[in-house]
């Protein structure tokens, strides 16, 4: 399994203590479009075809480049995701922009939830999110981070409490979790077979020695 994943914007409307990329409201910019196409079709070339993660930051508070980026890798023969908070789960217009994305090529949406995004966002919030990303006809996955294996610190356990209250509904989504430590990659798509991941990150960053180690880990 080959796939890139492209961290296009550290801005988010979030400001989430487990954010690895230290993204908040603070930070500005979004990669440029021509420079989010170069790379995709280069690393395309060089194998990394299953899939193509689009990650933030928020990458819905930039959703006019997010169609330019589709549009053009629209040739790129790969699973293409989004991650997102959910923030737009209850605006109605997200429906529609969901529905062009579709259009243009987006196989699927990640959906950040846990103990640490709690504190921007609701579960209904996110309930409705996944109702429209379903309406879509759109895969679905829920991403909760966890500090430990065991689940035995109280964050953890609100974090099980809710991805258990999203499974009563949609039992038939992904689900992925990790490690909110970083220690280990994004398990996407995995199961069996080995994660061979590009990442491309938004060329200012420079942020956090946390961050740092995150992209060796995912860079492999
Ligand atoms: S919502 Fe995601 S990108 Fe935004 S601050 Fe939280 S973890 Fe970071």
């Amino acid at each position: 399994m080959n796939g890139m994943r492209f961290i296009v914007t550290y801005n988010c409307n979030f400001s989430c203590s487990s954010c690895r990329y230290k993204c908040g409201p603070y930070k500005k910019g979004v990669m440029d479009s021509n420079i989010f196409r170069n790379k995709a079709l280069k690393l395309y070339e060089e194998g990394y075809k299953d899939y193509l993660i689009i990650e933030g930051g928020e990458p819905f508070l930039h959703i006019g480049t997010i169609y330019k980026y589709l549009k053009k890798i629209k040739n790129i023969d790969s699973k293409k995701y989004i991650i997102t908070n959910g923030f737009w789960g209850k605006m109605d217009t997200y429906l529609y922009s969901l529905s062009d994305l579709k259009e243009m090529g987006l196989y699927g949406i990640i959906i950040e939830y846990d103990y640490f995004h709690s504190a921007f966002i609701d579960i209904l919030t996110i309930k409705s999110a996944i109702e429209k990303a379903l309406l879509n006809g759109l895969n679905i996955s829920v991403r909760a981070a966890f500090l430990t294996r065991d689940i035995s610190v109280k964050a953890d356990i609100i974090t099980f409490e809710y991805i258990k209250e999203i499974r009563k509904n949609y039992k038939n989504i992904g689900y992925i979790f990790e490690d909110a430590n970083f220690k280990k990659q994004s398990l996407l798509i995995k199961p069996k077979s080995a994660i061979r991941e590009k990442v491309i990150f938004y060329n200012d960053f420079k942020a956090s020695k946390k961050s740092d180690a995150a992209i060796c880990k995912l860079d492999s």
